[in-house]
């Protein structure tokens, strides 16, 4: 009979609406509505009862007040799902009170559950020796003369392994009825996660608690690497691993991975939804990785194919050509940007010109030079020389864009040429005119005005023509001429200030556009008035020269000053014996009455806060003293609520302090008191001046000696017991939770009910919403939520691997699924560098599979004791062979690959400042690293123990690169 319970498949149920078909003297044989059961018994026998008005049908035996009886009630043959070896058997029933029976009778309240495997169904045989027993069932209540109690019980037979078994249940003497007996196995359901299928997975047994299981993903959904994700005992799915992402095209919606509808894409396997198509992109089908640019746009081979199409770009416009300087075969073309760019910032210019004659054009040839370039341009200018004079030129200016190369082209995105985009001007260039006379208009004793003709004569609106004019004394000494040019822009001048009856030499010249000087110049004597000087040319010349000098002067200093602007730019304490049993403050009614009976209540007026410490997960955690008139001041670390709580965050929040205030211990955090009667509630406790042990040995590595080390474990190690003797599981023992004193006392922290793990960083989530930090808890614990002293202790022995390393992380950068393939391949973790032996041996057993196999912290607590009593049993250190450990951190390069270099192997395990205590040492390559030992480390130079540590475990990764894991035999 099947009962869809989650996780849970049933076997077998039988209950009171079973048929009796026949019966002989001592053998019944029963069938069921739905499924034949067949039952064998000896001495019980099938009674009818009435509870709550119903009836029903129980199998009882009450030999009582007769000696020595042995009844036995057995099953019919139960097939076992072959993977279903771990069977769970949820009994009902009712035991008589022998009170209420005569006290002289012998009578007992227990039976006997006994199981007998078989690979066949035996029939109606029965031999006692067969069966094993399972257990002694006790019930929790027992049923006096008046009203009924029904005790339900579940049971777990493990370890099946033959087809199919049978369960008994052995009476010795008491008043049982047992009402119904449900057999079942927990599997893991099929489920999708994160796109991933897995199939329906029948859970392990104990002693293979995790099964990992492959899964593949769901239609249209790829992944990387395979899927995996483990089952655990308790039929639940913990930690996948690869995760399965959408194809490109298609979406996820819910647990299936959708089409994109059309009009929108997606270009990737990614976990990230369809995007609507970019501009100028058509999206006509569903199911699109990307979309085609609509007819006339483009896209450029470097643009992301998810990004805009676009146009081509119109022509320049408004192109001009300008003779800016008169120079022979020179011209400057500029022109403004296109009006509409296509929506692309990349645009760039051609020119092309052709020489037109008699409407006849052709290419102009390879003579013409543009300055910059003639194609590529991305200013609107370019200078056009080696003209010829006297021809016509027409130039052709095109504006590009990154996708014009592919819009003549049957590009997979493209289908259409371009419409070209240019705009074509023509220039009509001539040399410089000539100068063809030259005349003097009026003379003075100072001065003289000229005036020249000039052939042909310029057009209106033509560009102005420029002169040079150049005159000088005649009679000078030709060695020591001086000359005064002047540059015109009119073809007549005054010149003033000559000298008087002096003959001068003129000659004037028209300049081409880049202002060289062209075509033919004409060249006049003309003399002035007499009665006069030429002191007014000399004074200025002597002039130009004091202000050449002090522009010169002026840039000197300028420089100078720039240079100089550049030149600047560069424990043993008593223990308390426990007499008390931790109470759960889930079991009273009102939460807020079990804080008031473990907590006193503080006043807020007496709390000082000073400063923040640290953040928990409801508020911040502050240093404060608490200050109680008639008491010493005491400093204390103060919690917080944060504004905007629930009343259940409130009561998670205080809960802490229920459960803290319950102990009194050394080695427990102790608790000063609470806040609950204001709106500000607070948890104050004794302040621990060194914060989080985790913390504390990162920033102290290497500091402390095994001895302390050891002291601390020793510390942790009595505050454990003292909470396991009071029946209180932890469930998040850590070095972060572990706070440390002045005295470096370490006390266990972190207490909570529904809040443990939730404000752990390190907790990763189950697939039924709890916490789990992978790393510190015990295989069992994680399988199926067997959180015991026995999983403390596996958690203490992390903490003893932490605090030997100085805080390392456990596992290094192994991943949470790694850490527990690893520890369900036998794996543990390698000893601490320098730790000695006995402390690594007491590691590796509280890491022992076998619950039951570990540690107490009792015995954890005296063996340290001993340690610490006998300080030379530390100084054998264990032994630090990486090949027996899990992977190590740093053995290759982040892609696997071995380091090339010293330098490159350094800066990995972030020790690149001793590149050059490595390259002094002669170290120049990693072969020689490889042959260092941790003498040759220190004598380097490496001196701090947390640096040595780091290279020496690098090495030995390194060297373990070839070698495969092998199993640690624990
Ligand atoms: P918790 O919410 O208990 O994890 O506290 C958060 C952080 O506050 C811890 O990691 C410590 O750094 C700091 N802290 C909590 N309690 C104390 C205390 N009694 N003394 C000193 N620091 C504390």
């Amino acid at each position: 009979h099947f009962f869809p319970l989650r996780g849970l498949r049933c076997l077998l149920f039988f209950q009171s609406f079973l048929e009796i078909l026949y019966r002989t003297s001592s053998l019944l044989v029963f069938f069921a509505s739905k499924v034949l059961i067949c039952v064998v018994l000896f001495q019980w026998e099938v009674v009818q009862k009435t509870l709550n008005g119903s009836q029903f049908y129980a199998y009882s035996v009450c030999n009582v007040g007769e000696p020595e009886q042995d009844n036995w009630l057995r099953t019919t043959f139960i097939q076992r799902r072959p993977s279903a070896s771990r069977i769970f058997v949820e009994l009902q029933f009712i035991v008589r009170d022998c009170n209420s029976f005569d006290a002289s009778v012998p009578c007992k309240e227990t039976f006997n559950l006994f199981t007998s495997e078989s690979d066949a169904d035996v029939g109606t045989t029965f031999r006692k020796g067969q069966f094993k027993k399972v257990v002694t069932i006790a019930p929790d209540e027992i049923t006096s003369k008046n009203g009924m109690r029904i005790n339900t019980e579940t049971k777990v037979v493990d370890n099946l392994s033959r087809k199919g078994f049978y369960l008994a249940f052995q009476d010795i003497g008491a008043c049982v009825a047992l009402l119904s007996v449900k057999v079942y196995y927990k599997a893991c359901t099929a489920t999708v996660e994160s796109l991933a299928r897995f199939p329906e997975t029948v859970a392990g047994s104990e002693n293979q608690a995790l099964r990992e299981v492959k899964g593949e993903c769901v239609e249209n959904a790829q992944s990387e690497e395979v899927p995996r994700i483990y089952c655990t005992a308790d039929g639940e799915w913990v930690v996948q691993v690869g995760h399965c992402q959408c194809k490109p095209g298609y979406e996820k919606v819910g647990d299936t991975c959708q089409e994109c509808q059309p009009g929108f894409f997606k270009a990737a396997s990614s976990d990230g939804k369809c995007e609507p198509c970019p501009a100028n992109t058509q999206g006509l089908e569903a199911g699109a990785a990307f979309c085609p640019c609509m007819d006339g746009f483009y896209q450029a081979p470097t643009d992301p194919i998810t990004g805009p199409c676009s146009g081509l770009p119109t022509a320049p416009r408004d192109l001009v050509a300008t003779t800016t300087q008169l120079s022979a075969g020179k011209l400057l073309l500029s022109w403004s940007p296109p009006d509409d760019t296509g929506g692309r910032s990349d645009i760039t210019y051609s020119v092309e010109c052709q020489s037109c004659e008699g409407g006849a054009c052709r290419p102009c040839g390879e003579k013409i030079r543009y300055e910059p370039a003639s194609a590529g341009l991305t200013l609107t200018r370019v200078t056009v020389s080696e003209l010829d004079a006297h021809l016509n030129y027409t130039f052709i200016v095109e504006a590009h864009s990154g996708v014009s190369m592919f819009a003549g082209q049957a590009s997979a995105r493209a289908h259409k040429p371009p419409s070209t985009s240019a705009l074509t001007t023509s220039l009509h260039y001539t040399d410089p005119p000539k100068i063809t006379s030259m005349t003097v208009i009026e003379k003075s004793v100072t001065s003289l005005s000229l005036s020249w003709d000039v052939s042909p004569r310029p057009r209106l609106h033509a560009p102005p023509i420029r002169y040079e004019l150049t005159y000088r004394k005649k009679d000078d000494n030709l060695d020591v001429t001086t000359y005064t040019v002047l540059i015109l822009e009119k073809s007549s001048v005054q010149i003033s200030e000559l000298a008087p009856g002096t003959a001068y030499l003129f000659r004037v010249q028209a300049l081409s556009s880049d202002g060289s000087p062209g075509g033919s110049s004409i060249e006049e004597q003309y003399e002035t008035l007499h009665e006069s000087t030429s002191a007014s040319i000399l004074a200025a010349a002597v002039g130009g020269a004091v202000m050449l000098f002090i522009v010169v002067v002026v840039l000197f200093l300028k420089r100078n000053s720039h240079s100089r602007q550049g030149a600047e730019d560069n424990y043993f304490s008593k223990q308390l014996k426990p007499l008390k049993t931790y109470v759960d403050p889930h079991t009273y009614e009102d939460p807020n009455v079990a804080v008031l009976k473990f907590a006193t209540e503080i006043h807020p007026s007496h709390i000082t806060k000073q400063k923040v410490i640290g953040a928990g997960e409801f508020g911040e955690v502050y240093r404060g003293i608490l200050k109680v008139p008639g008491r010493k001041d005491v400093a204390v670390a103060i919690k917080t609520l944060k504004p905007g709580y629930t009343e259940k965050q409130r009561q998670d929040f205080l809960s802490e302090a229920s459960i803290m205030g319950q102990f009194t211990h050394q080695n427990i955090i102790r608790l000063e008191g609470v806040v609950t009667k204001f709106k500000h509630a607070m948890i104050v406790t004794e302040y621990m001046e060194n914060g989080a042990l985790d913390r504390y040995l990162k920033d102290h590595d290497g500091e402390f000696s095994s001895f302390q080390l050891v002291g601390m474990l020793r510390g942790i190690a009595a505050g454990m017991k003292y909470l396991s003797d009071m029946s209180y599981v932890h469930r998040d023992l850590a070095a972060r939770n572990i706070l440390v004193n002045n005295n470096l006392e370490c006390k266990v922290s972190d207490f909570g009910l529904s809040r443990v793990l939730e404000d752990d960083p390190e907790g990763t989530y189950t697939t039924s919403g709890g916490k789990i930090p992978i790393r510190w808890t015990a295989p069992e614990a994680i399988a199926y939520r067997k959180f015991t002293s026995a999983s403390d202790v596996w958690s203490f022995g992390i903490v003893m691997w932490e605090v030997m390393a100085f805080g390392e992380r456990p596992y290094w950068d192994m991943s949470n699924h790694e850490v527990m393939k690893a520890i369900n391949e036998a794996f543990r973790l390698p000893a601490p560098m320098d730790c000695p032996s006995a402390v690594y041996q007491l590691m590796l057993q509280c890491w022992l599979q076998d619950r039951s196999k570990r540690p107490r912290f009792g015995d954890i607590v005296s063996l340290l004791d001993k340690l610490l009593r006998s300080p030379d049993s530390l100084k054998t250190i264990a032994d630090f062979d990486p090949r027996v450990s899990i992977r190590l951190p740093s053995t290759s390069g982040s892609d696997g690959s071995p380091f090339r270099s010293v330098s490159e192997w350094l800066e990995s395990i972030k020790m690149s400042q001793y590149s050059e205590n490595f390259t002094c040492a002669g170290i120049i390559n990693m072969d020689q690293v490889l042959q260092m030992k941790n003498e040759d480390i220190k004598n380097i130079g490496v001196r701090l123990p947390g640096h040595l540590k780091r290279i020496a475990y690098s090495i030995l990764g390194l060297k373990d690169q070839t070698s495969t894991l092998s199993v640690f035999a624990v």
